[in-house]
């Protein structure tokens, strides 16, 4: 059977919708082709700050959203080395809070949006191959995942918005990165029933590092929470042999964790994710284009994923939906586009880079912390995740060489390892600042923020549950 499409969008979650909705209002017709159910779940932890909460409005699904009743967390507050930095977040769009909620709504929530918009949202469909006419991508080959006859449908545009290892990436043969970065912190999660009903807790973010493990609490509707840890890689193995074990361990070292979640009951079962290499593809080309994590990856240590999926897949419908019936036109415009979401992502994908090593914390970060705790909640700390400004706006050059100085100027310094440190991470900034004033498209050069030792596909780390394969029974949330 072959059908006629304007856009044919591979993905149904955040990305596939945001891609799908604009097009859809401008009267294209769009066909999102899904392999799973609506409303199953995914391997990630929720985190949309006020800037991923506009994206939403954006999309005209905060309302849906936002009838699931999710906590509107005000506070960030970020526990280190002695130091509390308390911060009021500060409105993005008219948005000045956080909200988590679980990836079966969310989706929902964007699916149900963009079938009101004018998708046809096809469930339980995989998309196998690509049609082509001469170099052009000109349609998809799908087949219903309970089996049956495949279906060709020809479109102007065929849009991989199909996960980190993204069939239509494979098929237009750029599955493999141009430039990525190994990770080296996991996540381990769980959900719980928040002992802190109707309390400060509920409308609070908070953050503790205590030595080389981050962990954090994000309130979720009908009073539960999100608890993730994130920590060295190579403890997850440990995790996933004893997770009892290492939790109980993990709340022995962290009592302002413990003292969090004392007394919480009903907790899921335990998800982990190994494999976070964060990559760059190369994300558009003649009729096609790939969007969110397929065309990029960051850690989600800073969690943005999902605010940059939606912005970008946004972005993407809203260039391509003038453009369908002029070919040359359309692939000049996607390249645009592609460019101008390096651009915007390129900051907080070094940055990840970064906060995703496992590093005894810098007596110049310690310095940091001490300024950023005396601004009080008027802190610009949130700002930099909620993309108002960028990390090298925060972290200026100026701050840096007075941090440095702070902590060369204490009693007892150690002053070659403090200056050891600083030549790690000078050439970072250098390096950022750099690539940012030349603009560069599809820069192949290594940047010293990308740690050496990724690969494509990334290894697996035994029986880890390391993708989004949503009919995967792994991830399906369970009280234990
Ligand atoms: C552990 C972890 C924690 C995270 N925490 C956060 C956080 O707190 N905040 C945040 O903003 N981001 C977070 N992220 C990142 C976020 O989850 C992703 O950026 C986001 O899910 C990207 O959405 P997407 O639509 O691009 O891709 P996906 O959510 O991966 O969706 C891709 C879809 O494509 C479908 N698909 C794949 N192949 C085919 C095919 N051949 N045919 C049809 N359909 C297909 C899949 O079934 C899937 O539903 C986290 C990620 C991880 C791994």
């Amino acid at each position: 059977m072959t059908e006629d499409a304007d856009v044919v969008v591979v993905g149904g979650r955040i990305a596939g919708c945001a891609t799908a909705i604009p097009l859809a209002r401008a009267g294209r017709r769009v066909i999102v082709l899904e392999r799973g159910r609506a409303g199953s779940n995914s391997l990630s932890t929720h985190g949309l700050w006020p800037g991923g909460v506009g994206e939403l409005s954006k999309l005209g699904a905060l309302e849906r959203v936002l009838e699931l009743d999710p906590p509107k967390v005000r506070w960030y507050v970020l526990h280190h080395l002695g130091y509390t930095i308390k911060q009021l977040l500060r409105p993005v769009d008219g948005f000045d809070y956080v909200i988590c909620v679980a990836r079966p709504q969310l989706d929902t929530a964007l699916i149900e949006t963009a079938r009101e918009a004018g998708a046809e949202v096809r469930e339980q469909t995989r998309v196998t191959e690509l049609m082509w006419a001469g170099d052009r991508v000109a349609g998809v080959r799908c087949t219903p995942t309970s089996g049956g006859e495949p279906t060709e449908i020809r479109a102007a545009l065929v849009v991989g918005a199909d996960g980190r290892r993204s069939t239509v990436a494979e098929l237009v043969g750029e599955a493999t990165p141009y430039r990525g970065s190994k990770n080296h912190r996991g996540f381990a999660y769980w959900y719980m029933d928040d002992p802190h009903a109707g309390t400060e807790w509920r409308h609070t973010l908070p953050l503790w590092r205590v030595g080389t493990t981050a962990s954090l609490v994000l309130p979720m509707p009908e009073n539960r929470m999100c608890v993730a840890l994130m920590g060295p890689v190579a403890d997850l193995p440990r995790f996933r042999a004893d997770p009892v074990e290492m939790w109980e361990r993990v709340l022995r070292e962290s009592r302002h964790l413990a003292a969090r979640v004392a007394g919480a009951t009903n907790a899921s079962r335990m998800f982990v994710a190994a494999d976070l290499t964060s990559f760059f593809r190369r994300s558009s080309g003649p009729g096609w284009a790939l969007a969110g994590d397929a065309g990029h990856f960051k850690d989600p240590v800073l969690a943005q994923g999902m605010r940059d999926a939606m912005e970008f897949g946004r972005r993407l419908g809203e260039t391509a939906a003038p453009l369908l019936d002029s070919p040359a036109d359309l692939d000049v415009a996607l390249r645009d586009w592609e460019h101008a979401r390096d651009r915007a992502c390129l900051p907080m994908y070094h940055f990840a880079n970064r906060e995703t090593c496992i590093a005894a914390q810098q007596p110049a970060i310690v310095e940091a912390f001490r300024m950023f705790a005396r601004q009080g909640e008027t802190s610009e700390m949130a700002d930099m995740f909620s993309r108002v400004i960028r990390p090298d706006e925060l972290l200026t050059p100026g701050r840096g060489i007075r941090w440095l100085t702070g902590a060369l100027m204490r009693p007892g310094a150690d002053r070659r390892l403090i200056l050891g440190q600083a030549s790690h991470d000078i050439p970072i900034d250098v390096a950022t600042g750099i690539e940012r004033a030349r603009g560069r498209f599809r820069s192949e050069g290594h940047h010293p923020s990308e740690n050496a030792g990724w690969e494509w596909p990334p290894r697996r780390a035994g029986d880890d549950a390391t993708t989004s394969e949503p009919s995967d029974p792994a991830l399906q949330p369970a009280a234990a």
